[in-house]
C-alpha cells in the first residue's frame, strides 16, 4: 500500500473538526463490533443510520491513539461513558458525529476510530483500498450473523485479545499515550469530562433498540 493512502483525513459531518490518522508503518486493521453498547451509543447520538450497518455492527479502525490528530476542532470533542466502568466513547460535541473508543485507562493508547469520521470523499478512497478487508467481526451474538460471515465470532477470539493486547502493550512502550489527543499530556485526565449515561436514559435506550 502506497504511504499517502495510509493517512487517512478525518473530518466531523460539520466540518469542525478535522484532523488525519497516520497509519504509515503502523499495524491498523479494520474491524466490526455488534455489542450492545456499541449499538447503544449509536443511538444516544442519534447517528444510527449513519454509523450502524445493517446488521447494527458499527465498523472501527483498530489503531494507535498516538498516531491521531487534529488540526481544528480539538476543543469541540465530547465524551461519553455509557456506564461510570465503560469506554470512553468520543464524538464531536458540535454535530455528533462518533469519533471512536478507547479504554479509560490511558496507559492502554488503543483506539477503535469509528468510521464515520474518516472523510473518504476527500481520500478518494474506499475503507477496502486503503486498509484492506474487515479483519475480524466481534460479539456477533445473532447466529445468522455467523453464518453469514466465516470472520464472525460470538465474543472476541482469545488470540484476537491476545494479539491486540500486544499491539497497544508496544505502542504503550513506544510513548504513544503521551501523545494522544484525548488525554491531557500533563495531568494525564480526560481532554474533556465524560458524561456518564443516566440509569433512566440507558434504560429507555434499551428499550429503543428492542423495539
Ligand atoms: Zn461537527
Ligand atoms: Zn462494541
Amino acid at each position: 500500500m502506497d504511504m499517502i493512502a495510509r493517512t487517512l483525513p478525518i473530518r466531523c459531518d460539520c466540518g469542525h473538526i478535522r484532523g488525519h490518522a497516520d497509519l504509515r508503518d503502523h499495524q491498523a486493521r479494520r474491524a466490526v463490533c455488534y455489542c450492545r453498547d456499541c449499538r447503544m451509543f449509536a443511538h444516544v447520538l442519534k447517528r444510527a443510520d449513519a454509523i450502524l450497518d445493517r446488521h447494527g455492527g458499527t465498523e472501527v479502525v483498530q489503531m494507535s491513539q498516538g498516531r491521531l490528530r487534529f488540526e481544528a476542532g480539538h476543543e469541540r470533542l465530547a465524551c461519553m461513558r455509557l456506564t461510570a466502568n465503560g469506554l470512553l466513547r468520543w464524538y464531536a460535541g458540535c454535530c455528533h458525529t462518533a469519533i471512536g473508543n478507547i479504554p479509560a485507562n490511558r496507559h492502554l493508547p488503543y483506539l477503535g476510530l469509528i468510521h464515520t469520521c474518516i472523510d473518504h470523499r476527500t481520500a478518494g478512497h474506499s475503507p477496502e483500498s486503503l486498509l484492506g478487508p474487515i479483519d475480524c467481526r466481534v460479539n456477533a451474538h445473532d447466529p445468522e450473523l455467523r453464518r453469514m460471515y466465516v470472520d464472525a465470532h460470538e465474543r472476541i477470539p482469545a488470540r484476537t485479545l491476545i494479539r491486540m493486547a500486544a499491539r497497544a502493550l508496544g505502542w504503550r512502550l513506544h510513548g504513544d499515550h503521551l501523545h494522544s489527543p484525548f488525554f491531557d499530556p500533563d495531568c494525564g485526565a480526560p481532554i474533556t469530562k465524560p458524561r456518564i449515561l443516566g440509569a433512566d436514559e440507558r434504560a429507555a435506550l434499551a428499550a429503543s433498540i428492542r423495539a
